[in-house]
């Protein structure tokens, strides 16, 4: 099925009409709905099929989830002065799941036609696998982010979605957590997206034991220890190193094309695997207790008298009563 052959039986009203009030969540930065509930169930936007301005004036977005077309309708309310506004479901597109996934993933030829579709590939590069790969749009913007998608990026989608669940961590409550990772791999980048805690808004820290181990918690001035949810990967299936040998000779640009398209379908299976397994099967999850590390005041700043160049004042080092930055005060010594 093609997109044009949804837009025809939405034509021919071949839809079944629901009109319900859902939550939604909303992407502000990329002007996309990225999942919404309906009868208890959580369904995730896999792509945005079209966006529409209605003659009443909302918004609508039709939208492929991993549960079916529906058309999805932002309506705002006018209450006197106060502007409140809701989702509305308006309907479900009689379409099988299955029928659309074939051949969407068909037409993402060399030339996708807009409005773009999010397809593995085309963000990863490294993965341009046999198959299309249809991911959730917000996987998709921490791969475009981050530059590719990777095993790791899905390991810290997977655990930054556990803590959102559990905690109701979100960005816009960022400022209520802080997250610590155990290693420095792609899975911070996906943390820090997912969650909006950020090593530039010192609510992320991070240090090497080479384990996907992660804490979330909720930070509380007034307390020292703090209760975390620990999320630690137990599943090796990230372990890519059988495919070593053919990743350098990639590097060297002496790998044959049939060892690369191995290479990429391993990384795929990855990810793919990483996605889907259950919860359970990729991590052990506990309550612990930790420290949040000591964030620094940036506010006060000085001038080398030696370099000239900008320091922040927990860093300067006073010698012979001239504030110093480190590098120059190692070198006065
Ligand atoms: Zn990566
Ligand atoms: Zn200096």
């Amino acid at each position: 099925m093609e997109i044009k052959e949804i837009m025809l039986k939405i034509e021919q009203e071949d839809i079944t009409v629901l009109q319900e009030e859902v939550k939604a969540q909303f992407d502000n930065r990329q002007q996309t709905p990225l999942g919404f509930v309906w009868r208890k169930k959580h369904y995730e936007v896999l792509q945005l099929l079209q966006t529409k301005k209605e003659p009443a004036g909302q918004i609508s977005y039709l939208v492929l989830t991993d549960g079916g077309v529906f058309k999805l309708v932002l309506v705002r309310e006018n209450e006197e002065t106060v502007c409140r506004s809701k989702w509305v479901l308006q309907y479900r597109v009689n379409v099988e799941l299955k029928e659309v996934f074939q051949n969407i993933s068909r037409e993402a030829g060399p030339a996708p036609a807009p409005p773009d579709p999010v397809f593995v590939e085309k963000l990863a590069g490294i993965i341009p696998g046999p198959e299309n790969m249809f991911v959730p749009l917000e996987l998709a913007a921490i791969a475009n982010y981050h530059g590719h998608l990777c095993p790791e990026l899905a390991v810290g989608y997977r655990a930054g979605l556990i803590a959102r669940a559990s905690l109701n961590l979100h960005r816009r409550n960022a400022h209520e957590f802080f997250v610590v990772a155990e290693n420095l791999s792609s899975a911070i980048d996906a943390l820090q997206y997912l969650t909006g805690c950020t090593f530039g808004n010192q609510s992320f820290y991070a240090y090497e034991t080479g384990k996907h181990v992660y804490y979330f918690a909720r930070y509380n001035q007034e307390q020292v220890l703090h209760e975390a949810l620990r999320i630690s990967l137990i599943n090796p299936l990230i372990d890519l190193s059988p495919y070593q040998p053919i990743a350098a000779r990639l590097c060297a640009g002496k790998a044959a094309p049939e060892e690369v398209s191995r290479y990429h379908r391993a990384i795929s299976q990855a990810v793919k695997d990483i996605l889907n397994l259950p919860e359970e099967s990729l991590f052990t999850q506990k309550v612990v207790s930790i420290r949040r590390p000591q964030p620094f005041s940036r506010h006060a700043y000085s001038r080398c008298a030696r370099c000239g160049e900008v320091v922040a004042a927990f860093s300067i080092v006073a010698i012979n009563d001239r504030p110093l930055c480190p590098v120059c005060a190692g070198r006065e010594k």
